[in-house]
């Protein structure tokens, strides 16, 4: 199959191609483009042969529901059955934007295989420019997960999406890096208070600055309940090879004595110095610059073809919960491969 990669103005995007790719979503074809999270992987929503089709891509159980992205409030609201007041108020405090919102739908109005024949719909409005416009340029609302193989790391530039899906997808819109590089908050509406179900690019203070009740979300033992929401599964959103979070020290340690390993380490804290020939990745200890930068890292390290992934531990502060939160998914030893060290 063809492959078209189409470069984009992340600012400024296209509406002639815009209106191609929004043709190419009708027509029932995937189309990867960037948002201000990560690379999503679209297909038009209220039919059920591109959302298989999304399923097939990714190599994804279609079990766990999908994102579906819609141009605006109003065209949120005309998916959901019962939109409650905080769902409106979180809506109009942080949409467009990395917000997504569940809600009961109305039957009919996207496919079954969205929300894996549940009763609820999980909705957002992207703020990217070429996301947005994209969603617009469709007409139709567009279900899209992150562009990557299932339990994978999220790409969050283009080259990432190709790496990950090659020729599963039919048209990539390239419009560089995502400026925050992690995936949405996912929130429920459908309980009382509403309760975060997934940790995102936004923090829990700040939604809780809108919804002050907002609570998180116990997650149930994992044998019980399979997935009230797939971001809450224990492996997700990992590298292909081992990874381990330590403290700073204990990766020192770890280096001297394991020599015969390439170890791509991940630094937080600058003043931790590693004297030894290990690929590094000094992210920082600005929450959200390490958030946007961590995935890109994370792919870096795994092109090199580490043998392992250390990570110096972030520091234990509410700011760093999304980080930690997929720091913790990626480190989780994958049921088919061995376990790692
Ligand atoms: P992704 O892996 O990028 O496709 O993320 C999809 C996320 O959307 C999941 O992690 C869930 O948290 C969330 N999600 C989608 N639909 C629903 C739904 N109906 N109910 C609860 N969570 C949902
Ligand atoms: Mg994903």
């Amino acid at each position: 199959m063809e492959r078209h990669h189409h470069p984009i103005d992340p600012s400024n995007p296209d509406p002639e191609l815009l209106a191609r790719a929004g043709q190419a979503l009708r027509d029932g074809l995937l189309v990867a483009f960037p948002t201000e999270t990560v690379y999503g992987l679209g297909a038009r929503a209220d039919q059920d042969a591109p959302v298989e089709a999304i399923y097939r891509a990714k190599g994804r159980p279609g079990r766990n529901p999908l994102i579906v992205h819609v141009a605006g409030l109003e065209e949120a609201r005309a998916l959901a059955l019962a939109w409650s007041s905080e769902a409106e108020a979180l809506a109009r405090a942080f949409w467009p934007g990395p917000l997504t919102l569940v809600a009961l739908g109305v039957p009919g109005t996207v496919s079954t295989k969205v929300t894996a024949g549940g009763p609820t719909v999980a909705l957002r409005v992207p703020s990217h420019p070429v996301a947005l416009g994209l969603v617009r340029a469709a007409g139709v609302p567009v279900a899209a997960p992150s562009a990557n193989r299932y339990q994978h790391l999220s790409p969050t530039l283009a080259e990432h999406v190709h790496k990950s899906l090659g020729d599963r997808v039919q048209w990539i819109l390239d419009g560089g890096p995502c400026a925050l590089g992690l995936e949405s908050s996912v929130v429920d509406t459908t309980t009382t208070p509403p309760t975060l179900l997934r940790p995102g690019a936004l923090c829990l203070a700040r939604l809780q600055s809108v919804v002050p009740a907002l609570a998180l979300h116990a997650p149930p033992a994992p044998s019980l309940e399979p997935s009230r929401s797939p971001g809450l599964e224990a492996r997700h959103y990992a590298p292909s090879v081992p990874l381990r979070v330590l403290p700073g020290r204990d990766i020192h340690a770890f280096l001297r004595v394991n020599t015969d390993l390439t170890v791509g380490v991940v630094l937080c804290r600058e003043r931790y110095e590693c004297t030894h020939r290990a690929p590094v990745e000094r992210l920082g200890a600005e929450p959200e610059r390490y958030g946007a930068a961590l995935y890109a890292s994370l792919h870096r390290l795994e092109d090199l073809g580490c043998d392992l992934i250390l990570v110096e531990e972030p520091p234990n502060e509410p700011a760093w919960a999304t980080v930690t939160d997929r720091l913790r998914r990626a480190s989780e030893p994958s049921r088919s491969g061995g376990a790692p060290p």
